[in-house]
C-alpha cells in the first residue's frame, strides 16, 4: 500500500474503489503501471510487480501481432480513458474479447479466452519508466487445450504473491 501513495501516476479522486481494495490487498512491492494504445486515446492502468512476468504466446492471433501477455485480475487493471474507442473482434469458441482502438489499430489489452474473469495486457503497450524487466515465457497456444492448466495454475500463484 505504501507503494501506491507513493506513486506520482495517481491521482486518488480518480481511482475506482474496487482498485482500491486491491491496492490494499496486494503484496508489497506491487505497483502501478499505466499504459495505451498508440494513438493515446485508449490509456489503463494496472498494479503488478516491477518485473513483469509476461507469456510470449504462437496462437495463430498472437503470433501475427507479438502479443506479450500480463495476466492480471479485473480487480487490478482500471481504463482510465477511451472506452467509447474500442472495438470487439471474436472468433473461435468466441470467449476472448480481442479488444481494439478504432483509430489506432491497437489491442492494448483484452479479455481472455484463458482468464475470462480478468485481462490480459499487451506488455509492450505500457509505459516503460515503471518496469523494472521483462521475463518473458513461452506459451504453446497451438495446442491450447493441452497447456491451458498448467498457465492458469501458474498465474493464480503469481497472484498470490506466493511465488
Ligand atoms: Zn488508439
Amino acid at each position: 500500500m505504501g507503494e501506491l501513495m507513493m506513486s506520482e501516476s495517481i491521482n486518488s479522486e480518480s481511482i475506482n474503489s474496487e482498485f482500491i481494495n486491491a491496492g490494499e490487498s496486494i503484496v508489497q512491492d506491487w505497483i502501478v503501471h499505466t499504459g495505451g494504445c498508440h494513438c493515446g486515446r485508449v490509456r489503463f492502468r494496472v498494479l503488478a510487480t516491477p518485473v513483469l512476468i509476461v507469456q510470449s504466446c504462437n496462437c495463430s492471433m498472437c503470433d501475427q501481432t507479438g502479443f506479450l501477455h500480463l495476466l492480471v485480475s479485473r480487480s487490478c487493471f482500471q481504463l482510465l480513458s477511451g472506452e467509447d474507442n474500442l472495438t470487439t473482434y471474436t472468433f473461435n469458441t468466441g470467449t476472448a474479447k480481442h479488444l481494439f482502438c478504432k483509430t489506432c489499430g491497437i489491442k492494448s489489452f483484452y479479455i481472455p479466452r484463458s482468464h475470462p474473469d480478468g485481462y490480459s495486457v499487451n506488455a509492450r503497450c505500457l509505459d516503460p519508466e515503471t518496469i523494472e524487466r521483462l521475463e518473458i515465457e513461452p506459451f504453446d497456444g497451438r495446442n491450447w487445450e493441452t497447456n491451458i492448466d498448467a498457465l492458469r495454475a501458474a498465474t493464480a500463484k503469481a497472484s498470490d504473491g506466493t511465488t
